[in-house]
């Protein structure tokens, strides 16, 4: 089974993908983290994905497709994916990585089984997002008021990414409205498309999308 997750910044996508990779044994993508690992280094293009991930835009696409495409077909990763499944979370994110992507599945006999769009409206978004954190040390997502973390997470563990910040957020949704929400058309003329509320307390949503996902 092989999964889209789709929905603007703040849906919980990070937290439901991590669940249920988990659960069905999904193998897991995170447009997000790969490039944040990618600009953890120190030469020029880590320096360029930083500047863009900083500002809240988004990486060009044929960048972004070239990354992908280098990290899917790896043998080690084509291999989970065709036992396993994969589950995409932060891509695709325009129209043009949709169509790359699905030529690169199809090439390697596969296809996306299901899209689950996660919606929420933008007022929750940026109170969710102000309120993120993250634990450096396990990648846990924490909110500070609807999902705080147990007392044994030390303060000092938490950081808030620097994309996290209200005027950036303000741009990522915008970004996120022109050219990412035309995927949710796009997957819908397939036929793929399951619409879950984001705005359910985690577990709460997790069971809906078991609900879709059985
Ligand atoms: P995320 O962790 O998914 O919210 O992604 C963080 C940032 O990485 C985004 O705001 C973009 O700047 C960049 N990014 C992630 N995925 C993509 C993508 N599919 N295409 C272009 N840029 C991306």
């Amino acid at each position: 089974m092989n999964i889209i997750l789709l929905g603007p910044p703040g849906a919980g996508k990070g937290t439901a993908a991590k669940e249920i990779c988990k659960l069905y044994n999904l193998f897991p993508f995170y447009a997000g983290d790969l490039l944040r690992e990618r600009m953890s280094k120190t030469d020029d293009f880590a320096k360029y994905i930083r500047e863009i991930i900083n500002n809240g835009a988004l990486l060009p696409n044929d960048a972004i497709n070239k990354m992908v495409e280098e990290f899917l077909t790896s043998d080690t990763n084509i291999e989970n994916i065709k036992n396993n499944g994969i589950l995409f979370d932060g891509y695709p994110r325009t129209i043009e990585q949709a169509t790359f992507l699905e030529k690169l599945l199809s090439d390697n006999n596969q296809k996306i089984d299901k899209v689950l769009y996660l919606y929420i409206d933008d007022a929750k978004i940026i109170k969710r997002i102000v309120a993120r954190r993250i634990d450096k040390n396990t990648g846990n997502i924490y909110n500070l008021i609807s999902n705080p973390p147990p007392p044994n997470v030390k303060t000092e563990d938490l950081y808030q990414r620097d994309d996290d910040k209200e005027y950036i957020i303000k741009n990522r949704l915008n970004i996120y409205k022109k050219m990412t929400e035309p995927l949710i058309d796009f997957y819908n003329k397939r036929h793929l498309v399951s619409e879950v509320d984001g705005s359910k307390e985690v577990q709460e949503m997790f069971c809906d999308i078991n609900e879709i996902l059985k």
